[in-house]
């Protein structure tokens, strides 16, 4: 079997796998390329085989990074099957149904600028038509189940504890005679993370692709972290704060309320208002409140009980632009999340631009900012940030929250991979900057003596 890495090769975006056997052809995710400025070009450029011809996509994980370019498959012909837990499919309608109108507003701004230019308008990666396309191509599993995706290829899904539905996707390729098992780690959570239940590895393999995010650090401590979090909440609520928390609209917004719910349960601060200024995250919420049997004990005990409706009373959702302008009223105490995680778009900039020049706001970033975003500018202390034209002046507190990862720092890499040791399998880093691979790399080598490969993209990895 060949296993062609189309993205996701020393970088944390694009995740794309192309497996070839004798007799078939899938793809495991199918990710968007993001941030870097050559991403466009990444995402038109084509697989090594005709979409067409693939016969079917497993996916690890929801996120965009792993299956946002799935309806780009579609309109370039592939109608076969897009396989995953029910969970990831539930919320892989709203972020590619969100993917699709920003391709769409994108393409329009663009094609704006380059016909004023005398250029020729450009075309949306894809469309809200090639999003329909795509949704009836999607076939539901649960954790655990075999699922016979081609003569030749069966695969199951192991949780992986990154956002709902998150798994790993382990292949059992039958091929001359021999039968043999690939693991695809997709992204794997961090021990303990709120709300979902731990990442459960398979227990052997004999290749597998492991993740490398954080191969290089470790995470701040999660109960600190708290703590750090409930201090701001403590002083939100004294100093009547306004608080604005920009959040990816799923995983952390859920977390983030977890933690609330928390801190208002255990009376840290009394409740004071909450409000949810994304479209986007208020469908996500309401996904992860319909699949609470996919949640940890914990908090699967709490929502019986009531608790997450008790404590977030005070949470109102904004599903309008008129909901969002009329936050510019409110006054602190409160707390409003919004999206974009890294301020780049989205609500949370107006929000921005009208709370930033006063010293009465905090900005809470908790996630992580990538470089040249309005996020890393505000994280890195800027005094002004770009805003629609205007250069608006920081008076704001900015406060970072570093615990508060989706994704398992180095040690949490390194257990999870120490689960499948004993098997000896061979290993492929993937997921993750350079220094980070190198970094686990040689973590992984000093500890299970296990030489890891470190592919580029389109490289071919043969078993
Ligand atoms: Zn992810």
């Amino acid at each position: 079997m060949r296993i062609t890495l189309c993205g996701a090769a020393g970088e944390v975006t694009g995740s794309c796998y192309l497996v070839e056997t004798e007799s078939s052809r899938i793809s495991v995710d199918f990710g968007l390329f993001q941030g870097r400025s050559h991403a466009p070009e990444q995402n038109a450029k084509p697989l090594p085989i005709a979409e067409a011809d693939l016969d079917a996509i497993v996916l690890t994980h929801a996120h965009l990074d792993h299956a946002g370019r799935v309806p780009l498959a579609v309109q370039r012909g592939f109608r076969g099957p897009v396989h995953a837990t029910a969970a990831t499919h539930e919320l892989l309608e709203i972020l590619l149904a969100d993917s699709a109108h920003i391709q769409e507003m994108d393409a329009k701004h663009r094609s704006k600028r380059l016909v004023q230019g005398g250029g020729k308008p450009v075309r949306p990666l894809y469309t809200h038509a090639d999003v329909e396309a795509t949704l009836p191509l999607r076939v539901s599993h649960r954790f655990g189940e075999d699922v016979e995706v081609t003569d030749d290829i069966t695969a199951r899904f192991h949780r992986a504890g990154h956002i709902l539905g998150s798994a790993s996707v382990e292949l059992v390729v039958r091929e001359g005679g021999a039968t043999r098992s690939v693991v695809f780690s997709g992204d794997i959570g961090p021990k303990g993370i709120p709300l979902l239940r731990d990442a459960e590895p398979p227990e052997s393999a004999d290749l597998v692709f492991l993740e490398s995010t954080y191969g290089s650090r470790e995470h701040r401590n999660l109960d600190e972290t708290i703590e750090e979090f409930e201090e701001i909440l403590t002083r939100t609520y004294r100093e009547k704060r306004k608080v604005l928390v920009p959040s990816f609209a799923v995983g952390r917004t859920q977390q983030l309320f977890y933690h609330l719910a928390e801190a208002f349960r255990h009376h840290v601060v009394p409740r004071f208002p909450v409000f949810l200024d994304s479209p986007l995250a208020i469908r996500a919420t309401e996904i992860y409140r319909n699949n609470t049997h996919l949640f940890d004990d914990e908090a699967r005990a709490l929502f019986a009980a009531g608790q997450f409706r008790e404590q977030l009373s005070n949470l109102r959702l904004c599903p309008t632009a008129d909901d969002s302008r009329a936050l510019n009223d409110v006054e602190g105490p409160c707390m409003i999340i919004a999206g974009a995680g890294m301020c780049n778009g989205g609500r949370i900039v107006h929000h921005l631009r009208h709370n930033l020049p006063d010293p009465n706001t905090t900005v809470l970033l908790v996630g992580f900012q990538a470089a040249g975003t309005r996020g890393a500018r505000l994280a890195t202390g800027k005094d002004t940030v770009r805003i629609f034209g205007d250069d608006i002046p920081v008076a704001a507190e900015v406060v970072t929250l570093g615990g508060f990862s989706a994704h398992a720092g180095r040690s949490g890499l390194v257990n999870w991979y120490g689960a499948l040791a004993a098997s000896n399998p061979r290993l492929v880093l993937t997921h993750g900057e350079q220094d980070s691979r190198r970094a686990l790399a040689h973590r992984l080598k000093n500890r299970f003596g296990v030489e890891a490969e470190l592919p580029g993209i389109y490289d071919v990895v043969e078993l």
